[in-house]
C-alpha cells in the first residue's frame, strides 16, 4: 500500500456536507467578489493570529507582492531574502524591480541566518523578508533588531506558519506585514489559490486594501497603480469551514512530529539537531562526526510553537539523501525535497550582482541533504510506523 506525502481527501471529504452548504450559501447570495464571506473570514483570521487587520488576497505570492507594493519598494532597492525558501519570496522582490539579496540558512532551524543578513546590508537595503520555513518561526528578535538599527521594513513570509508562535506572538504579526497562503498543501489548505496579508498598522492596511483593487477609491478613480489581488467569496466561505477546525489540525501535526522524533531518535546513527549549533555548520559538523550521525532530525526551539508544515530530516554525506529518498520511494512512501535548489543558484537570478548571491554555502548543503516525510494531520499511525521502519531499514 502506498503512503502519500499528503492526502487532502482525508481532511476534506469528512467535511463534504458543510463545504457543500457553504458553496450553496454563496451561490444563492449571488455575491462572488469580496462581500460578507471574505469579511467574515478576514475577521476570523485576524482573531486567530491577534492582528487588527487581515486582508484577504488571491494567493500567498500576491500577499507578498502587495506588501512590497504597499511599502513602495522598487527599482534601486535591495531586499534581504533567505536563499533557502520557496521561489515566491525572492520572485516577488524581483517583480517589483528591486534586487533580492540572498541570505544563507541556519543548519538547525533552516531559517535565514541573521548574522549573514547583517553582513549583506548596504545603503540601498530597504526591507527583509524572514520566512518561517516548515512551520517554525525565524529568529524575530534578531530580525527586528537589524531592522530597527538599519531602518528596514519587515515582511514575514508566513505561508508555512499560520498559527505558529514566536515567544508567544503569532507568526506574521511581528513585522510591518505578514503573509499567509491557503495553497492546498499549506496547513490551512484551501480549494484553489488564496492568501492573507496581516498588519498592525492602520495606514499600511489602508494602502494594501486600496492596492488590492487597482488602487481604486471611489470606483474608477485611481490614486495608485494596484492590481487585482482579491480573494474569492467562494474560497473564503470554504476556508471558514476548515478554519473552525484549525487548532485540531495543528495538534495532530505536532503529535505526528513528536511520534517521529521519539521513534527515530531511538535508532543508531540518528541525532536531533542541537540548537547550540544555530548558524554554525562547522561546529555542527564536528559534533555530528563525533556522534557518527547519519540522520539529523528537526528540532523546535523552546521559544517557538512549531506547526510542522513539514517534518524535514537531513542525511549528510555525498549521495546519502538521494539514496534515502530512493529507498523510501521503493517502499511506496511519498517524500519530497524542499528545496533542491537555493534561490541564489536559480537561472533567473544569474543576472543579479555577485554580492547579492555570495556566501550561501550552508543553504547549498541543505539543498543536498534535506528530505521531508509525510506529516499531514490525518496520517494513520500505522503509516507513520511504516515510514519509521523504512528509515530504520535504510540505516541498518
Ligand atoms: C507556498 C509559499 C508561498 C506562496 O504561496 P502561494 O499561495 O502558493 O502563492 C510563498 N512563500 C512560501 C515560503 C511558501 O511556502
Amino acid at each position: 500500500m502506498k503512503i502519500p506525502l499528503l492526502d487532502l481527501n482525508a481532511q476534506n471529504l469528512p467535511l463534504e456536507a458543510e463545504l457543500t452548504a457553504a458553496f450553496t450559501r454563496v451561490l444563492r447570495s449571488g455575491i462572488f467578489i469580496m462581500g460578507p464571506e471574505v469579511t467574515a473570514f478576514e475577521k476570523e483570521v485576524a482573531a486567530l493570529v491577534g492582528a487588527p487587520h487581515a486582508i484577504g488576497v488571491s494567493s500567498g505570492t500576491d500577499a507578498l507582492l502587495l506588501a512590497l507594493m504597499a511599502l513602495d519598494i522598487g527599482p534601486g532597492d535591495e531586499v534581504l531574502v533567505p536563499t533557502f525558501t520557496f521561489f515566491a519570496t525572492a520572485g516577488c522582490v524581483a517583480r517589483t524591480g528591486a534586487t533580492p539579496v540572498f541570505v544563507d540558512a541556519c543548519p538547525v532551524c533552516f531559517n535565514l541566518d541573521t548574522e549573514h543578513a547583517a553582513r549583506k546590508i548596504t545603503p540601498r537595503t530597504k526591507a527583509i523578508i524572514p520566512v518561517h520555513l516548515f512551520g517554525q518561526s525565524a529568529d524575530m528578535d534578531a530580525v527586528t533588531a537589524l531592522a530597527s538599527a538599519h531602518g528596514l521594513r519587515v515582511i514575514e513570509d508566513g505561508a508555512q506558519s499560520i498559527g505558529a508562535r514566536y515567544k508567544g506572538r503569532a507568526s506574521g504579526t511581528i513585522g510591518d506585514f505578514g503573509s499567509y497562503s491557503f495553497f492546498p498543501s499549506k496547513n490551512l489548505g484551501g480549494f484553489g489559490d488564496g492568501g492573507m496579508l496581516v498588519t498592525n498598522d492602520d495606514a499600511l492596511a489602508d494602502r494594501a486594501r486600496l492596492l488590492r483593487t487597482h488602487g481604486s477609491r471611489p470606483k474608477y478613480f485611481h490614486s495608485l497603480v494596484g492590481g487585482n489581488f482579491r480573494l474569492d467569496s467562494l474560497q473564503a466561505a470554504l476556508l471558514r469551514v476548515k478554519l473552525a477546525r484549525y487548532r485540531g489540525y495543528t495538534e495532530a501535526r505536532q503529535a505526528n512530529a513528536a511520534a517521529y522524533t521519539a521513534a527515530l531518535s531511538a535508532l543508531p546513527g540518528v541525532v536531533t539537531a542541537d540548537p547550540a549549533h544555530c548558524k554554525c555548520v562547522a561546529t555542527q559538523d564536528q559534533a555530528l562526526a563525533a556522534a557518527g550521525a547519519r540522520l539529523i532530525l528537526p528540532v523546535a526551539y523552546p521559544h517557538n510553537e512549531h506547526i510542522w508544515n513539514q517534518y524535514t530530516v537531513r542525511a549528510p554525506g555525498p549521495g546519502a539523501r538521494d539514496a534515502l529518498q530512493a529507498h523510501l520511494q521503493q517502499a511506496g512512501i511519498g517524500c519530497e525535497i524542499y528545496y533542491p535548489r537555493t534561490m541564489d543558484q536559480q537561472d533567473c537570478f544569474r543576472g543579479t550582482p555577485e554580492a547579492s548571491r555570495s556566501g550561501c554555502e550552508t543553504a547549498h548543503r541543505l539543498a543536498t541533504e534535506c528530505l521531508s516525510v509525510p506529516i499531514y494531520p490525518e496520517l494513520p499511525s500505522d503509516h507513520l510506523r511504516r515510514v519509521v521502519d523504512a528509515i530504520a531499514s535504510f540505516l541498518s
